[in-house]
């Protein structure tokens, strides 16, 4: 039987760079010690407070259907977190419950675009992105960053892409860049957005992993709060990537029709994954204990990979990743992974994976224990240097 052009069409078809992660996977699979520093995935569980709260709300009852804007006192404590992290006035009406920043990056593109509109995002980009805009109906438009600007994006780029767009997302911290945008990059986004009339979608999935710099919600900027959706997410901040628990903040006319979609899809989230959330927002120093370990890894990373020949360290101000370029190499960043993956069997990302503005680099995730890690990464750079030697 015949689908729907439009499921048929969410993967857009051809490659998608990912070919190495399940490589990486089928090789593990089959019983070979890989290494894998592919996904965003912590390398712990859960904390136990926040465990504890989702054992203790399910077992007293709270298994029934949630309330599908999510439960008053998550919505609260959301919308007293955001208002406290960027000085914008933010109500329970402001914000929706969802499961997981995914769920929020699809409601938010299916609440502001039309079939067929231009909803433009930024290249290098997270791997869902232009398939969750194609699954909304729109079509994505790629505006490239560049490495020798830090991959923080020109507005005189977002500009020239603008003219009949409906939306702009962007993310920061950003992954796979590591990038945090200045407050320079985020006025230059917001005069385009106010410009041309856009709905910017701020994924900030990473706000608690900031490095470098300072994380700036570009809802705080004026004029925006009236147009921006942000989109935000416990998995990152608290090791919660399987309770599928996120938020989208916005303009309380917008999160009421997201509220009607998420009533025929999602239907909200399991009441005792709230509880466990509104948990999770109240001890601030569990997420400062999360951010803590990939900040030392990402010094770690610093330490062992800068300034070695082959490669070329890109400063990670924020999220869970490094950026390698690999070019001097003389391999696209897939030809490099999978060499890597072959000699040494570690396994990274191609940078082609995230769209060809990262092509010939290789994205890292700082996902295993700091020993494991340092290894591996003196590995690779040994082999990007013995690399580099045969191809100069
Ligand atoms: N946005 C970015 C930039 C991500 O890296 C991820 C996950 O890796 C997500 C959104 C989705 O996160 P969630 O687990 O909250 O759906």
């Amino acid at each position: 039987m015949r689908l729907s052009q439009r499921i048929e069409g969410i993967t857009g078809g051809g490659s998608d760079g990912w070919d190495l992660f399940y490589r990486a996977r089928a090789m593990k699979a089959a019983g070979e010690a890989v290494l894998e520093l592919t996904v965003g995935e912590h390398d712990w569980t859960t904390p136990r407070p926040i465990l504890d709260a989702m054992h203790a709300a399910a077992t007293a009852g709270q298994t029934g259907y949630a309330v599908v804007p999510g439960l008053c006192a998550l919505r609260e404590a959301v919308a007293a977190r955001v208002a406290q992290r960027t000085g914008v006035a933010t109500a329970p009406e402001n914000v929706l419950i969802t499961p997981g920043g995914q769920a929020g990056l699809f409601a938010a593109h299916m609440a502001v675009c039309d079939p067929g509109d231009r909803a433009l995002h930024l290249d290098p980009y997270y791997a869902t992105y232009p398939g969750t805009i194609r699954a909304a109906g729109a079509v994505p438009v790629a505006v490239e960053t560049r490495p020798d600007d830090g991959f923080q994006p020109r507005a005189a780029d977002l500009g020239a892409a603008a003219t009949g767009a409906r939306s702009l997302l962007v993310n920061t911290p950003n992954n796979p860049t590591g990038a945090v945008y200045s407050r320079d990059t985020l006025e230059g986004v917001a005069e385009v957005a106010r410009a041309h009339d856009l709905w910017l979608i701020s994924d900030e999935v990473y706000d608690t992993h900031v490095w470098e710099g300072t994380h700036l919600s570009p809802r705080a900027l004026p004029g925006m709060a009236e147009r921006t959706l942000v989109v935000g997410s416990l998995s990152k901040s608290h090791a919660m990537t399987g309770s599928r628990l996120g938020w989208v903040v916005g303009p309380e006319e917008a999160i009421a029709r997201m509220i009607d979609l998420a009533t025929v899809t999602t239907y909200g989230v399991p009441t005792f994954i709230q509880q466990a959330g509104i948990v999770a927002l109240g001890q601030p120093a569990l997420e400062r204990e999360g951010a803590a370990v990939f900040r030392r890894r990402r010094d770690l990373a610093t330490r062992v990979l800068e300034g070695r020949e082959g490669l070329r360290l890109l400063p990670a101000q924020g999220a869970m990743y490094v950026l390698l370029d690999v070019r001097a190499t003389r391999l696209s960043g897939e030809g490099f992974a999978h060499a890597l993956l072959d000699a040494h069997r570690i396994a990274v990302m191609p940078g082609e994976s995230f769209g060809q503005a990262a092509a010939g680099h290789v994205r890292v995730a700082l996902t295993v224990a700091d020993d494991r890690l340092e290894a591996a990464l003196e590995t690779l750079a040994r082999f990007a240097a013995a690399r580099a030697a045969e191809a100069a």
